[in-house]
C-alpha cells in the first residue's frame, strides 16, 4: 500500500529556472574541483569519494563500490495511490590519459591525466541535480536512481553496473543521460530518436609471413605485402559491401611491421576500429574482415592471428522518450532551432548497454563557445566547454523527472 499524498501544483517553469540558476556558483564549484582531480576508468575513488560525501552531507540514500567505483543515489517522490515510476540518470565519472594543456585556474594537477571530455561537469550536473530533487520530493511521484558511472572512455562501467543490479530493486522504467557537447554550440540541444551514437568494434590482426634478406623475395613470403592488400580491401567493405544508405567505418590506425630496408618482413601488426549505427549489423564486419583476411592470407602463404572485440553496442535512442526529452529541450531553448535533431556522431558510448535494457535517450548539451576560446574539440588537451551550460544540464533533469514522474 502506497501513501496518498495530494498532488501538488505543477511548479512554474520560471521557478524551477531561477531556483536552479542559484545552484550554477556551486555547480561550477564542484565541477572544478573534479576537473583539478580527473581518474581513470574504475580508478575515480576521490571522484567517487566527492560524490558520496556530497550526498551524505545532503542525506540522499545511496549506495557505493557498485563495480568498483560506481554508485547509485535513490531520490524518493510523493508518493501516490498509482503505479510507481522510476526514472535513472547517468553520468560517468572517468577521465582520459591526456596532459592538459589549459593554463587555467583549475587545472589538471594529475600528471598525464585530464577530464578532456567533459565527465567532470556530467557528475556535477547529476549531483545537483540529485540536490535540487531532494529538495523538492513533493513536485514528483516514483522514484529517481542517479547512477554514476565508472569507464566510460574504456574498458566500460555501464555493463558491469547493470550485471550489479543497478536497474532493478526498484526496476528502472526509463533511463536518460547527456553529454556536454563542443560539437554543438552553447544554447542548443542535441536530441535525436533512433541511433545517435555508433557501435564500437576494435580489431588487432598480426600476419605471420616469412622473412628474408631484401634482395631475395622469392625465398620469402612478405608480412608487408600482405598486411598491405588487407588494408587496402578493408576499405571495400564500406565502400562495396555496406547498402550506401547506412554509415559505417572501417579504419587501420597502426601498421607496424619490418626492422630494416634490406630485410623482409617476417611479421607485420596492424590495429583497427569499426563504426556504426545499425544493430542489424552486429554480425556483419567481423565476419567480413575475417573472410578478406583469410583470402588474402591463403593466396600469399601466410597466416593470420585476428582479435575481434565488440566493445560498445550502438547508442539507440526510444521514440516515446525521445520525444519526452525533446519536449523538454524545446520548452527550455525557447525557439525550435535549439533544438539539433542533425547531431549523430560516429563516435561511441557505453549508455547503449543501458539503453538496451531499458527505454530511454541520451541527448548533447551544447557547451561550445568560440568568443571565450571554449570550442576545442573532446579528448584535445585545450578541451574546455563553458560552465554555463551546467544548469541548463541540471534543469533538463529536473524537468524531465517532472514530465515523466507526473
Ligand atoms: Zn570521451
Ligand atoms: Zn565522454
Amino acid at each position: 500500500m502506497f501513501a496518498t499524498n495530494a498532488p501538488t501544483q505543477p511548479i512554474h517553469p520560471d521557478k524551477i529556472r531561477s531556483e536552479i540558476q542559484a545552484l550554477q556558483p556551486q555547480l561550477v564549484a564542484l565541477r572544478r574541483l573534479l576537473h583539478q582531480h580527473p581518474e581513470l576508468g574504475f580508478k575515480e575513488r576521490l571522484t567517487a569519494e566527492t560524490i558520496a560525501k556530497k550526498l551524505t552531507e545532503w542525506k540522499i540514500p545511496h549506495q557505493t563500490e557498485i563495480a568498483q567505483t560506481g554508485i547509485v543515489a535513490m531520490i524518493q517522490g510523493r508518493k501516490t495511490s498509482l503505479r510507481l515510476k522510476t526514472l535513472a540518470i547517468r553520468a560517468d565519472m572517468d577521465a582520459l590519459p591526456i596532459q592538459e594543456a589549459n593554463e587555467v585556474p583549475y587545472k589538471s594537477k594529475h600528471d598525464g591525466i585530464m577530464h578532456a571530455c567533459g565527465h567532470d561537469g556530467h557528475v556535477a550536473i547529476a549531483l545537483m541535480t540529485a540536490y535540487y530533487l531532494s529538495q523538492h520530493q513533493n513536485d514528483f511521484a516514483g522514484m529517481v536512481k542517479i547512477i554514476f558511472q565508472p569507464a566510460e572512455e574504456g574498458p566500460g562501467g555501464a555493463k558491469p553496473m547493470i550485471e550489479a543490479g543497478v536497474l532493478t530493486n526498484p526496476d528502472v522504467n526509463a533511463i536518460i543521460g547527456l553529454h556536454l557537447w563542443n560539437n554543438l554550440p552553447l544554447g542548443t540541444i542535441g536530441v535525436r530518436s533512433g541511433a545517435l551514437m555508433a557501435a564500437v568494434e576494435l580489431f588487432n590482426l598480426k600476419i605471420q609471413g616469412k622473412g628474408g634478406h631484401g634482395a631475395m623475395p622469392h625465398q620469402t613470403v612478405d608480412s608487408i605485402v600482405v598486411a598491405s592488400q588487407i588494408v587496402t580491401a578493408l576499405q571495400t567493405i564500406v565502400a562495396r559491401n555496406v547498402n550506401p544508405i547506412e554509415s559505417a567505418v572501417v579504419t587501420v590506425g597502426q601498421f607496424n611491421a619490418g626492422t630494416a630496408r634490406n630485410v623482409i618482413a617476417d611479421t607485420a601488426s596492424l590495429t583497427g576500429t569499426v563504426r556504426y549505427f545499425n544493430p542489424d549489423l552486429t554480425a556483419f564486419f567481423q565476419q567480413r574482415i575475417e573472410t578478406i583476411v583469410a583470402g588474402i592470407c591463403s593466396s600469399y602463404g601466410a597466416t593470420y592471428q585476428l582479435e575481434y572485440t565488440k566493445l560498445y553496442p550502438p547508442v539507440v535512442n526510444d521514440p516515446q522518450i525521445t520525444d519526452l526529452v525533446r519536449s523538454v529541450a524545446t520548452d527550455l531553448v525557447e525557439t525550435p532551432l535549439g533544438v539539433v535533431p542533425e547531431c549523430q556522431t560516429m563516435g561511441g558510448e557505453d549508455m547503449s548497454f543501458f539503453l538496451q535494457a531499458v527505454p530511454g535517450c541520451y541527448f548533447f548539451l551544447g557547451a561550445a563557445n568560440p568568443d571565450r576560446s571554449l570550442a576545442y574539440p573532446h579528448h584535445h588537451p585545450r578541451f574546455d566547454f563553458d560552465e554555463t551550460a551546467l544548469a541548463t544540464g541540471v534543469e533538463m533533469f529536473v524537468r524531465c523527472v517532472e514530465k515523466f514522474c507526473n
